[in-house]
């Protein structure tokens, strides 16, 4: 017989079905035991008589009976098959289960973290986490058709790639087949979305993993996922559309209210003291902001040297301009409810003025040759002008679900100092496997 899902025993009422599962609670009436069975679809109430009585919580059993209405009174508004139960005549246990470490029917958010994370599988199994995976998939599935019909296509880039800079440090990989070399893991695809651009892509898109290896921070995550995008022959305003109609999109997918909003980084600095304005004038509100008209560069006093507010790719409003203090560029920053959650720029697209920024930045013409020639060069072969913009999904759906931590919207995040407890990572590696990399560790 096929199996069931549990949902679906509600059309198949006086048919006998296969279902399986998870056992989540037993309650014993003398020689009856109701038992709710759960599996992706949700709970199923099944009536046993004494060959349940081994059955603990979170056994792995497969049930065969019939499917009845439930008598009068007894249905649970609560569970979707509430009006029905199964009358089970045979039972075959699949799996057994230790007792788990925290009770997967409670709420999850109320147990030790630490506890949560090394035993993520089990966590996985409660209802929230269950219901903000699901989420997570209708969000980012929402996001691909949207990018499909407007034109984009999605391309993968290399993750054993060369470093482009965002502003942190980088995870290396040591080369076996060219003794002390390194690949970098990739900080974000910006460089290979450029060079996109440049072999005539037009419009590039990417659900892409990001790793950043920042110091350690509460609710940060080494390695996280964008959505990436680039596009040819845009401007600025062009971006910003194009990502509204998306987010209302979701919004409306999931039934919140948005509110748009737009500054420049000046006004933002001077009305709310921060490049992050938290414009949430009620919780269930999504109060996105714009924040435009960025500063080209920022003074780092310590190096004595102009950083790059964003990156150094971004565009200068005035391609001539003449004083890097004063200078604008076409940034453009997404904040949600005081989060930034995305940005991006109109991008520089001649190897003249990309050498400026990297001379003005303080990377040396032979430098800047050796770690972006490639892009130079290409911006050397009819490079059109281009923009785009990264938007951070981990935290999108942590507003979308209202969790208080990105950590409640990743399959299996780490914790804040980049450990997984399930996992036991980072961890120590053969002697020989050091070997072969030619890496020694001091
Ligand atoms: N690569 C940038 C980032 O990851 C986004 C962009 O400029 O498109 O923040």
């Amino acid at each position: 017989m096929q199996r069931s899902l549990n949902v679906e025993t509600l059309k198949k009422l006086g048919k006998r079905v296969r279902v399986c599962g998870w056992v989540n609670s037993i309650r014993s009436h003398g020689k009856i035991l109701f038992v709710d069975l759960r599996d992706r679809s949700g709970l199923l109430q099944a009536i046993l008589g004494t060959e349940g009585r081994e059955l603990k919580p979170e056994w792995v059993v497969e049930l065969t009976g019939t499917i009845k209405k439930r008598p009068k009174g007894m249905a649970n508004a609560e569970i979707e098959t509430g009006k029905v139960e199964l009358v089970v005549e045979n039972l075959k246990v699949l799996s057994k289960s230790k007792t788990p470490p925290f009770e997967i029917t409670a709420d999850s958010r109320k147990i030790n973290e630490e506890t949560r994370l090394k035993y993520r599988y089990l966590d996985l199994r409660t209802e929230r986490m269950k219901k903000n995976l699901i989420l997570r998939h209708k969000v980012v599935k929402f996001m691909r058709d949207f990018m499909d019909e407007n034109g984009f296509i999605e391309i993968e880039t290399p993750l054993l790639t060369k470093s482009t800079p965002e502003g942190a440090r980088d995870f290396i990989v040591p080369s076996r087949l060219h003794p002390g070399k390194f690949y970098a893991l990739p900080q974000s695809p910006q460089q290979y979305k450029q060079l996109l651009m440049v072999g005539g892509v037009e419009k590039y898109f990417q659900i892409v993993k990001c790793l950043r290896d920042e110091d350690p921070r509460a609710d940060r995550q080494a390695e996280f996922t964008q959505l990436d995008m680039e596009m040819s022959f845009v401007e600025q305003e062009d971006i910003l559309k194009l990502t509204e109609k998306l987010m209302n999109g979701i919004a409306k997918l999931i039934g919140r209210k948005v509110t748009w909003h737009r500054l420049t980084y000046a006004q933002a600095l001077k009305k709310h003291k921060t490049d992050k304005p938290d414009l949430q004038r009620n919780k269930d509100e999504l109060a996105f902001c714009w924040i435009l008209d960025w500063p080209l560069f920022d003074w780092n006093k310590e190096e004595k040297r102009w950083d790059p507010m964003h990156h150094i790719f971004t565009a200068p409003q005035d391609p001539n301009f003449k004083d890097p203090k004063t200078a604008k560029s076409w940034q453009h920053d997404l904040v949600l409810n005081g989060y930034e959650i995305g940005g991006g720029s109109l991008r520089i697209h001649t190897r003249e003025l990309q050498e400026k920024i990297f001379e003005l930045v303080g990377i040396p013409a032979k430098e800047s040759k050796k770690k972006f020639g490639h892009l130079l060069r290409a911006f050397e072969y009819g490079a059109p002008p281009h923009g785009g913009i990264a938007l951070g999904i981990d935290r999108l759906l942590m507003f979308l679900t209202n969790e208080s931590s990105i950590r409640e919207v990743m399959a299996f995040p780490k914790t804040g100092d980049g450990r997984s407890l399930m996992m036991d990572t980072p961890s120590k590696v053969d002697k020989a496997q050091l070997k072969e990399l030619h890496v020694k560790t001091v």
